[in-house]
């Protein structure tokens, strides 16, 4: 492993400089410093350090064969993921299988679950060994000028200057609250309590390495095996109803755990911490993504809900589209404003895709389809596709036309059974906290589809 560097001169010009060493920045910075580019990456925090995300999809592995990485990956303790569990958190059915195999077409068929300390620092020292420069435990105070030739930062140490700016600082979002473009996303008002522990029961034989979700009316859980003993394990809530869970925030997720019949059962050996990492406001675009010499890439650029794994994928693929077109710019194959549309058109595109899979995913019908874990014309087969990450580089048409039927099927089944329709479980109810009404709540399409039926009010 390289050193960081702490001495750097404050009159030196480098080609980039890249604010944030997640997973979005050190892939920037390990493609920019394989092209010979003299790359700064800066980073308020001390390596290794905590992040949640640590489920990966089936594309990132392509990404990571093709940059030659996967055997550092393979290196560090991990789980095979070979797919995901989903079910209703009341525990009266057992989770519906989504494994990766059951994708269409000839393409990788599985991924990684990772702790996030180590993969992060991994990604850091390969672009270290490139030639790439990290400076951590500095922070950038202030964005003084930005244009391509001339920008320049003021860190908690000193001044920088560039001739690019990569932004990959995460829900720091620097450059979109610099430029004042940082937006919350209406109807993704959520909040996510998470922590890690041991002794989690875990899917098993064909489910080994499977990541499990549990849907709630109030939101949905995650339970993630990421090395041989530990399992990450969070909830994502509606933020408002969150707020009416009778115990302090950090308290939020054991009361949750205790309230969901099918984690709890998860969780009765589980040795873990009883407070929890708490995130919120995590929806947000920041658009637009690109301009006069910088770049906006991964989480700096948007972020949108945790539920199908996305963070790290879209956070990989646009620190590399960032440092390929700064690479083709700066050779004279592309013209600077040219490169800046073709990302930000990227990148919304991605963005409006993974949007519609999240939004179903807050849809009960397309829920209860999912969960059915049977359908016509492999429709299914369609959904796992996308949820794998079939998306990056367009979707094939024998997904898109079963995409579509699901998504004809999902408007039918509010009216007549597609499949069982499911009373979803509710975590307040069963905390005995009573839901305010209008009963609200995160899943939408469920009053809907039960005009003229019994309402699925607290009994
Ligand atoms: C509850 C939850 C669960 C999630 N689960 C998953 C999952 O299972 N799989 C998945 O793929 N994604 C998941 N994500 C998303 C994932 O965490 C992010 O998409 C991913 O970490 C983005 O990587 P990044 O490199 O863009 O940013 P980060 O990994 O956040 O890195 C940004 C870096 O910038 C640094 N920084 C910030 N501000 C400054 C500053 N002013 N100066 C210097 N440095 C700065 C930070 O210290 C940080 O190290 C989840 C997100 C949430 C909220």
């Amino acid at each position: 492993m390289i050193a960081p560097s702490n001495a750097i001169d404050s009159e030196e010009s480098w080609d980039v400089v890249v604010i944030g060493a997640g997973p979005s920045g050190s892939i920037a910075a390990l493609e920019l410093a394989r092209a010979g580019k003299r790359v700064l990456v800066i980073d308020k925090e001390a390596f290794p350090r905590f992040r949640i995300g640590e489920s990966m999809l089936p594309h990132t592995n392509r990404v990571m064969e093709r940059l030659g990485l996967m055997d550092r990956v393979r290196e560090l303790p991990h789980v095979v993921k070979r797919g995901l569990e989903i079910s209703f958190g009341d525990g009266r059915r057992d989770p519906a299988a989504i494994p990766f195999e059951r994708m269409l077409g000839d393409t990788i068929k599985q991924t990684f679950n990772i702790r996030r300390s180590l993969y992060d620092q991994m990604l850091a020292d390969v672009a270290m060994e490139a030639g790439a420069v990290y400076r951590f435990d500095d922070s950038v105070a202030s964005i003084d000028h930005l244009a391509r030739g001339d920008v320049r930062l003021q860190l908690d140490s000193g001044p920088i200057r560039a001739n690019w700016l990569i932004d990959a600082s995460g829900q720091g979002c620097v450059l979109g609250r610099h430029l004042g473009t940082r937006k919350l996303l209406d109807g993704y008002r959520n909040v996510s309590y998470f922590e890690h522990f041991e002794g989690v029961e875990r899917p098993s034989g064909d489910r080994d390495g499977f990541a499990t979700l549990a849907m709630c009316r109030e939101g949905w859980f995650w339970m993630i095996p990421i090395d041989e003993k530990t399992t990450s394990v969070g909830v994502v809530l509606d933020e408002k109803l969150a707020k009416l869970i009778p115990v302090p925030a950090n308290q939020r997720l054991d009361w949750c755990i205790e309230n969901c019949p099918l984690v709890k059962h998860r969780l009765r050996d589980a040795v873990g911490p009883k407070t929890n990492e708490v995130v919120g406001d995590f929806s947000y675009t920041c658009e637009p993504y690109a301009g006069d010499g910088w770049f906006m890439v991964g989480d700096a650029a948007a972020f949108i809900d945790p539920v199908w794994s996305t963070g790290v994928s879209l956070g990989i693929d646009s620190g590399l589209q960032s440092a390929r077109w700064i690479i083709d710019v700066d050779s004279g194959r592309m013209m600077a404003g040219a490169a800046s549309r073709a990302y930000a058109k990227r990148i919304t595109r991605l963005r409006s895709s993974f949007l519609s899979l999240i939004s179903n995913f807050y849809d009960h019908s397309f829920r209860e389809l999912l969960v059915s874990g049977h359908s016509p014309f492999k429709v299914d087969a369609a959904v796992v596709n996308m949820l794998a990450g079939e998306i990056f580089e367009g979707v094939p048409f024998r997904v898109r036309w079963r995409w579509e039927l699901m998504q004809w099927f999902k408007e039918l089944n509010r009216y007549r059974k597609v499949v069982e329709w499911i009373r979803p479980h509710s975590l307040l109810q069963s905390g005995g906290v009573a839901l305010p009404a209008p009963q609200s709540g995160v899943v939408r399409g469920i009053k809907r589809r039960h005009r003229g039926q019994p309402s699925w009010q607290p009994s």
